[in-house]
């Protein structure tokens, strides 16, 4: 029998990456929330063939320290918090330290980068999460990160990823929801050559609905603005004259955080009572703002699930500020 020894970095990244990276969509979540979190104001998504072939996130952001670029990609190296204490008033969307470590350990990176302190940027290539070039570039202000074969030297990942148009529209949910979730930042979004959607930089989160959305989903927009306690409610829902076969329009953030909650569905459909027919839903673009102390976001690897401390409080919010959105107009009229 072996000795009980520690695993090399490699392993250790290889086996962690397959809690971060499931697939195309959750490096493309990872990439733009570092894209938001280096404050970028332009962000250009770029894939193809359902992000196996390619994935590209370019952005304007302040971009990483020549000195730094090589820590950016070892696992728990972070800039955003120092120690756990952090997490209490998180302004992050990042903090685990692991996303750039785990997709480079499964996939090859292309990683070109410059802050404004520096005349040249640099570019540094990682296969499988070995460095194989580090050289100066002329490049503008902010990051590229290209990551291409995805899951080339893991085949069992590899073999569970689903069809290009399958892993394209779970990555397009994706940049929907953080290009709903940041009015100010300008998305664009390029599937196969393909320029599918992009937003303005406004600070009317109406704007970037309807750049994302058809009329009749624009037409249906009822204001939502609540302000509870502790909790307060902005955004978005539709009003009796739009509904849905499914949930995949109701787009709920936390703290600037998309996240997914299926209870908190329930609250919303049942401020609509039965209003709507049976099976069919509204949506709805809502952003809870509460005390960070107040929700964990330390849940799982992907951070989209979260826990509230006082979860049923925050439902009832919820409930309570879509049905005063319903009733601030005559819903009966019809
Ligand atoms: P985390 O986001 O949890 O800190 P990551 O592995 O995603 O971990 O990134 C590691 C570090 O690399 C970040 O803390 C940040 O300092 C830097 N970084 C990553 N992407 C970017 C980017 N697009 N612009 C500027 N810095 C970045
Ligand atoms: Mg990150």
């Amino acid at each position: 029998m072996a000795a009980i020894h520690l695993l090399d970095n490699e392993t250790i990244n290889k086996i962690a990456a397959g809690e971060v990276i499931e697939n195309p969509r959750s490096i493309v979540k990872e990439l733009i929330e570092n894209s938001i979190d280096a404050g970028a104001d332009e962000i250009t998504v770029e894939i193809k063939n359902g992000g196996k072939s390619l994935i590209r996130i370019t952005d304007n952001g302040k971009g990483i320290e020549r000195d730094q670029v090589e820590n950016a990609f070892k696992r728990h190296c972070t800039s955003k918090i120092s120690s756990s204490d952090d997490l209490n008033s998180l302004l992050t969307l990042g903090f685990r330290g692991e996303a750039l470590a785990s997709i480079a350990a499964v996939s090859r990176v292309e990683l070109i980068t410059r802050t404004n302190d520096d005349i040249y940027g640099l570019k540094m290539k990682i296969d499988g999460g070995e460095i194989i070039l580090k050289e100066d570039v002329g490049c503008p202000v902010g990051t590229t990160v290209a990551v291409t074969d995805l899951f080339y030297n893991v085949p069992a990942r590899k073999k569970f990823l689903r069809s290009d148009t399958s892993e394209s529209s779970n990555i397009n949910e994706i940049v929907v929801s953080l290009a709903l979730s940041k009015e100010y930042i300008s998305f664009k979004y390029i599937n196969n050559n393909y320029v599918a959607f992009r937003t303005p930089k406004t600070d009317n989160f109406i704007n970037t609905i309807s750049s994302l959305y058809e009329k009749d989903l624009y037409n249906s927009l009822l204001k939502v603005d609540y302000k509870g306690d502790v909790v307060s409610i902005t955004g978005y829902t539709t009003n009796l004259n739009y509904y849905r076969g499914n949930r995949k329009q109701q787009v709920v953030f936390v703290n600037g955080r998309f996240i997914k909650h299926r209870r908190m569905s329930f609250f919303v459909e049942a401020a609509y009572n039965t209003l709507l027919p049976k099976n069919k839903y509204p949506a709805c673009f809502l952003k809870i703002e509460i005390p960070p102390s107040l929700v964990d976001v330390n849940v799982h690897p992907a951070k989209t699930e979260i826990r509230f401390q006082n979860e049923e409080m925050v439902l009832n919010e919820v409930k309570r500020a879509v049905y005063s959105a319903l009733h601030s107009i005559n819903i009966m009229k019809e």
